[in-house]
């Protein structure tokens, strides 16, 4: 039997297998082949942008980023546009441009030996057995079961291990749909784009080398693909080239206004990360608060599983 057994394999995950220490036998999985170096595919959807806060996290982990995560331009200033006034400021702030993907597979590469791990291995549920909780996966195409006295929900937005919780408030939900621009010259700048017709939250453009990531948070349940092409649009009248479209990306992203539908879980089954709702509301940056929580339940964790929570 684990002590702790943790679904998701993102910043959340990753971070608290790295600091579970010794004493507790820990096992992480992921539906993500996570242990090999990011080759190109699949990429998570997310902007790699490691805001301050985040960088602030890898300091206190005593963490230094190799090349092989960062992309190009590095920023340190945000571009603020105003879709409907035409309006456009600059405002100072540093932001470190990762592969975002490249970042994840870092992290996992950070984990101690005694951990176990299962890429390639995706969460079906949990259940109650006697005083342990049974996870069931499927691994290798096989249908698994393990014990554990502690089970962690790291599995991002649309968490499987909350949902078995039952139901709850959760925060408002946005799908988030991200398009990749083919450009000649990387734009040196976070834009951070505003117009009511399209989200009341946000919309984003980020350089990443060569291309350019044109993003937008848009409430799920509204027309997302009509806002989101009314978002390109306004962004060509303004002046944008956005170029040739290469890929486009969507998922689900939470957005817990007034700390509204967190969650850190209930007896042996405790959140993390995103799959909690720790998610900042104004930006949707999350990386610094997976890093937190997970540091946070480490500590508790330091102190014995029982009564975690
Ligand atoms: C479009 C977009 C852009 C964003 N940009 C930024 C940004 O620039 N900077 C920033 O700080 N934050 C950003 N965020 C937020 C950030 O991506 C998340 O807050 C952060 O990834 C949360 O980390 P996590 O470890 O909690 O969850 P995740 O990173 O989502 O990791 C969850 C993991 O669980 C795994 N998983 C899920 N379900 C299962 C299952 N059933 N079985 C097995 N494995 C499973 C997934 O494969 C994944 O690896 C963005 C979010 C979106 C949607």
């Amino acid at each position: 039997m684990y002590d702790v057994i943790i679904i998701g394999g993102g910043p959340a995950g990753s971070t608290l297998a790295r600091l579970l220490g010794d004493r507790l036998k820990g096992l992480i999985l992921d539906q993500r082949d996570l242990g090999r170096s990011f080759a190109g595919g699949f990429e998570k959807c997310c902007g790699g942008l490691l805001a301050p806060d985040a960088q602030e996290m890898l300091a206190r982990f005593g963490l230094g980023l190799p090349k092989s995560v960062l992309t190009g331009p590095q920023l340190f200033a945000v571009r603020t546009i105003d879709l409907v006034s035409g309006q456009q400021r600059y405002y100072p702030r540093n932001y470190i441009n990762v592969s975002r993907e490249a970042f994840d597979r870092w992290l996992v590469s950070l984990l101690p030996q005694q951990v176990d791990s299962l890429w390639g291995a995706n969460f079906l549920g949990f259940s109650q057995v006697s005083e342990a909780v049974e996870v069931s996966y499927i691994y290798g195409g096989q249908r698994q079961k393990a014990l554990t006295r502690i089970l962690v929900g790291a599995d991002g937005a649309l968490s499987r291990v909350r949902a078995g919780l039952g139901p709850g408030s959760k925060p408002r939900s946005y799908v988030a749909l991200q398009e990749w621009f083919e450009v000649s010259e990387p734009m040196p700048y976070f834009s951070a784009v505003f117009d009511p017709a399209i989200t009341d939250f946000y919309a984003w453009m980020i350089p990443k080398n060569q291309m350019l990531l044109v993003g937008a948070a848009i409430p799920a349940g509204t027309d997302v693909l009509a806002r989101f092409a009314l978002l390109k649009q306004k962004l060509h009248g303004q002046g944008f080239d956005l170029g040739n479209s290469v890929r486009r990306r969507g998922t689900s992203l939470l957005r817990p206004l007034a700390g509204h539908g967190l969650s850190r879980g209930a007896g042996q089954v405790v959140l993390i990360g995103e799959a909690a709702g720790w998610v900042s509301p104004s930006s949707a940056e999350g990386i610094s608060y997976a890093f937190r929580s997970a540091l946070a339940l480490a500590r508790a964790l330091d102190k014995g599983c029982e009564g975690v929570l």
